[in-house]
Parts: C-alpha cells; structure tokens; sequence
C-alpha cells in the first residue's frame, strides 16, 4: 500500500491532543459516562463510519468495513474518569470538582478516536475489519468490559488488543509480555457476631475483637503457609471495625479484604481457605459469620502469538531497545476478560519524560503524563492493523 498510515496519524497529533484536553476537563465516573460516550459516537460518525451506541451501558463500537473480506481485529480503549480531586495546575485541569482522569484512559480514548480517522479514509485497502470498543466503567467491577462482551462486542473478533499508558515506563518503550500479566481481584466482607457484655466479665459474652484478630492472623498464613512460595498471592485486610468503648467488650465486628492471584487455581484456593477458616473459627469460638465473597476481574493472560506479535512490531518498528519485558503486578484489568474469550494480548506505553508532571504514579491526583505517547499507542494499533489486513 501507498499511503503511509503512521505519518498520517502522526498528522492528527493535534486534533488528537485536543480530544484528550476536552475529555480531561470533562471526566465522568464509572457506569455515568453519557458524555463521553456521545462525544465518541459523533466523532467516529463524522469520520464515516458504522456506530453502535449502549454497548453494555455506555459503550461504543465503531466499525471500519475493509474493501475485501479477512480477519476482524479489534481494538479497545477505555473512557471512565475517577473520583479524585485534580491537583494539577494545567489549562486542561478537570473542570468537575472530585472528578479526574487520573489513569490516562481520556488518552486512550483520544488515540484510538486518530486511530478511527486515520483507517476510516483508507478502508478500501484493508482485507477485512477493524471493531473499535470504545469501553465505559473499567475501574468498578464489575466493569465494562464484560457486559460489553454479554452484549457481543466480541462476536466474530478473530483477535483483539488493548493499551494502556504507564507513567512507569519511559516514553519510547512499551512493554508487555507472554502469559499472566495482571491479578485478578476478589473483594470480601466479613461479619462477625459474638455476644457483647461487661469488659469485666469476659466469661459472659463472646468477644468479637478478640476472635477477630485471631481470624486475621489465621488469614495471613494463607499466603504465608498454605500457598506454593513461587506463586504470587496477596490477602491484604483493608479494614476491621468493631466496638465502642474502652470497658465494654464488643458484639459485632465487620472486616474487609482483597485477594489478588496470577493463577485461577491460586485464586481458588485462597477463596475455599478464607470459607474454611471461617467454619473453623465458628465451631472454634462458638462465633456466628456472614460471608460476602465478590468475584472481581480474572487474572490477565496475554496470548503467546499476539503478545509476540507485539514485541517484534516495536522491535521492528521503534528500536530494538524500545521493548520492555512487562514486569507483573497484582493490579487488576478489565480486559482480562476480552482475553478468555478471544485470542489477543494487552501492552503498556511508556508516558513519562524528564519532566517531574509526567512521573506522578497513576490515580494520583497530579497524574499526567506526556502525550506524544498518545502517537505510539496510535501507532501499535496501526501497525496491527498493518499486519492482519493489508497484504505485502
Ligand atoms: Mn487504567
């Protein structure tokens, strides 16, 4: 093909900066997205293409119909904002008090929006289709991704890919890697409740703080003695809330928590340890409990041939230094779901620079990040593009 796709993008720079900007002033939380989400219809409208609107709630899907038949590769950029107050002092500071885009995805958005505009004037040179899943509510469970799927945003993908910016990562790298990638998250709460009395006549009740710090030690060992050692596992106790007063001994303590693990079997175990512990405690302690276990995002695994796929795309095209094995973290994705149902990986882009404004971690109330970044996530998308559906 003729045209050069990446220059061309590379020419909306821009107009691209400037969706980021209005979307950063305008944020909109989780599953509230109604703005955003119409801003993103009537761009992909006025580039001419095909537009599904209330994808699962709020999400979009635009479509680029190629001249000839192929595969259909999807990619996907999310668009919710969180509830964090904007410190920074920038002429595109969120204009909504407690509300900001504080992990970057007003760039993904905004990115995949020049990805649209670029592909949209040369489909006829593409074999195939390119589905844009512009998705609503990543950061809440239990998030977009799988009710845009329930409502099948992926029914006929061949493969499908995802980016996000990283503040941890320098600009001009992107990382990414084979296999488990992301944590998945599961939420609880547990209730406990004894029987409450004089702090002097502890024989009488049943003391709830007592028996809840004995249930918290026990929690720990989870990962500490009941899981393999090679195998990264996190129970992180987030609160415990009981009693009133320093002489009465408490009737009821409520304790909440997190697992992360990078295997569904790990996830599992951990799961029916914490339900074991708790009958345990039960007869033990002669103490009633509710349990209110939430599955969360499944862990994040990157396929083999995708994931590789993207490597020797920047290796190719960026440096051979420009790609970084993605070290793994317990944080949690949406898109892991995308990835149990389609073949496809999911990469990190470098969005840090020298400047101190750009190194803030994300879902700081400082974060921001350089947005020439913006021109490399573009580009992969590109470059994929390139790959699946136009011939040599
Ligand atoms: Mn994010």
């Amino acid at each position: 093909m003729t045209v050069n796709l990446y220059e061309e993008f590379n020419g909306y720079y821009d107009e691209i900066v400037s969706w980021r900007r209005f979307l950063h002033q305008n944020p909109e939380l989780s599953f509230k997205e109604s703005n955003t989400s119409k801003f993103i219809a009537e761009k992909l409208r006025s580039f001419g293409l095909k537009v599904r609107e209330g994808v699962g709630g709020n999400g979009v899907i635009g479509v680029i119909e190629g001249g000839k038949p192929g595969k259909t590769i999807a990619f996907r950029a999310d668009f919710d904002a969180l509830p964090i107050h904007d410190e920074k002092e920038v002429s595109y500071k969120s204009k909504l008090d407690g509300v900001m885009h504080a992990c970057g995805h007003d760039g993904h958005t905004a990115s995949l929006l020049g990805v649209a505009k670029t592909l949209s004037k040369h489909s006829k040179h593409l074999n195939g289709k390119v589905v844009l899943l512009f998705q609503h509510a990543e950061e809440k469970p239990p998030g977009g991704a799988k009710l845009m799927i329930e409502d099948g945003a992926l029914d006929g993908i061949d493969v499908v890919f995802g980016g996000h910016l990283a503040t941890e990562i320098q600009i001009g790298n992107i990382a990414t890697r084979v296999g488990p990638v992301m944590a998945s998250v599961d939420a609880f709460k547990i209730t406990l409740q004894g029987r409450g009395g004089h702090g002097a006549r502890p024989h009488e009740t049943i003391d709830t703080i007592a028996i809840g710090s004995e249930l918290i030690s026990h929690l720990q060992q989870i990962v500490s003695r009941r899981i393999n050692p090679v195998e990264p596992a996190v129970v992180t106790i987030g609160s415990f809330h009981a009693g009133n007063a320093f002489n009465i001994i408490a009737d009821s303590a409520e304790i909440e928590g997190t697992v992360r693990a990078l295997s569904p079997e790990v996830r599992k175990k951990i799961e029916d340890e914490i339900r074991a512990i708790l009958e345990g405690i039960k007869e033990a302690d002669h103490i009633n409990y509710t349990l209110d276990y939430l599955n969360g995002y499944p862990v994040l695994v990157n396929h083999k041939e995708e994931a590789t796929l993207i490597e020797s795309i920047v290796k190719k095209t960026m440096s051979p230094d420009s790609f970084v094995e993605k070290t793994i973290s317990l944080g949690a994705e949406d898109f892991a779901y995308y990835l149990e149902v389609s073949p496809g990986a999911y990469f990190h882009v470098g969005a840090r620079n020298e400047r101190q404004e750009t190194q803030f971690p994300h879902h700081h109330p400082q974060f921001d990040f350089d947005e020439k970044a913006l021109l490399d996530l573009g580009n992969i998308f590109l470059q994929l593009t390139n790959h699946y559906l136009i011939s040599k």
